[in-house]
């Protein structure tokens, strides 16, 4: 082995789910949003000013922070952005988990939180859910360096009562507690009215899915002035310019439509719970999503055939390789006419295997 291999930093990446490029593809494998942006969202690139790309952008991202802090109904002071909530949540790992102590999360959730914790040499311990996929928050009371939960969670889709997070928030006054909300908009209680009680609590969201933004990428971080504080002096320790000007201008733009954004996020879960019905009826169970994905398993169809089956018909969804989840599959919520087309080819699929 070369010497100068002893003094790098090796790391296992995240691998994101695949960007297959077919001309008639129906793509539920990376929980995008199959509705186009706001129109306020196009209006905002029509009307941007090449020019002043020559510049370099605001630094504090002003017209975003302060659309969101109207939205948000806190101050800008409690504003953070970032080039998507993978941006928020990694420089969150980086500046809040700084304990000898280990962080807690999940056994099953978003298999970014390992990757930053290797990254970053953070100890962690996983917290094995319970066999219906639900938090056991007890596992969360005792001493530990800091907590991160994605609610709803990933893959599963469960969200966890306001309740619950509040009883860990209580258990845990002296360390930080994450919770990652990028599904938050398809139906859970978000933990953003427990901000002002929890000075430790930090909620971060995401433009990518109910706002249909993923390619812009905007994530931002909801959280008392001094959390926010100590999120900017990290940040501008490594990186002043994340925001690009086009980001913060659609970014400002897309929330600002509010209307819109309530008209999308409604029929998608309307088309969810009309999925969760005829995928029962098909025989698969799946946890009560309360996300823009179903996680579905069939007693009797094996999820990596049905996966592979459904991918040669350029129908895309995601399969985890990994102990407890191998037997379900991933299935963010289309259009309904896409969802029309996944459940024929399913039903078709079943009726020749069963
Ligand atoms: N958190 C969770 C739970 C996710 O599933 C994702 C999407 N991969 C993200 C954060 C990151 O999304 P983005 O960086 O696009 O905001």
């Amino acid at each position: 082995m070369a010497v100068w291999k002893k003094h790098v930093r090796m790391v296992t990446p995240y691998v994101p789910g695949e960007q297959p490029n077919q001309p008639r593809m129906i793509k539920l494998n990376t929980n995008e949003n199959p509705y186009p942006p706001s129109p306020r969202v196009e209006e905002a690139l029509w009307q941007m000013d090449a020019h002043r790309l020559r510049l370099y952008p605001d630094p504090g991202a002003a017209e975003l922070v302060e659309a969101l802090a109207r939205r948000y109904q806190v101050g800008a002071d409690q504003v953070f952005v970032g080039v998507g909530s993978d941006d928020v949540l990694a420089l969150s790992f980086l500046t809040f988990f700084n304990s000898e102590k280990p962080i807690l999360f999940p056994d099953i959730t978003y298999s970014f939180y390992d990757v930053w914790a290797e990254l970053y040499r953070i100890p962690y311990v996983t917290k094995p859910l319970n066999p219906s996929f639900c938090l056991v928050k007890e596992d969360y009371f005792g001493e530990n360096g800091g907590i991160v939960l994605a609610n709803p969670n990933a893959p599963t889709g469960i969200a966890e009562e306001l309740s619950v997070l509040r009883e860990i928030l209580d258990h845990n006054r002296d360390v930080i507690v994450i919770v990652d909300e990028a599904y938050i908009d398809f139906g859970g209680e978000s933990a953003v009215s427990l901000i002002a009680e929890y000075d430790n609590l930090l909620v971060v969201q995401t433009f990518s899915k109910s706002r249909s933004l993923a390619g812009i990428r905007i994530g931002y971080a909801l959280g008392q002035p001094e959390l926010i504080r100590c999120l900017r002096d990290v940040k501008y320790s490594f990186n002043s310019y994340t925001m690009n000007l086009a980001a913060i201008q659609i970014g400002a733009a897309a929330v600002e439509d509010e209307q819109y954004f309530r008209e999308t996020t409604e029929k998608i879960i309307a088309t969810r719970e009309r999925v969760k019905g005829e995928l029962g009826a098909l025989g698969f169970s799946f946890p009560d999503s309360r996300s823009n994905f179903i996680f579905a398993t069939h007693p009797r169809l094996p999820a990596r055939e049905l996966f592979e089956a459904l991918r040669e018909e350029h129908i895309y969804v995601r399969f985890f390789d990994k102990p407890r989840i191998r037997d379900y599959l991933r299935i963010t919520i289309g259009t309904d006419q896409e969802m029309d087309i996944f459940l024929a080819f399913v039903r078709d699929y079943s009726a020749k295997r069963l």
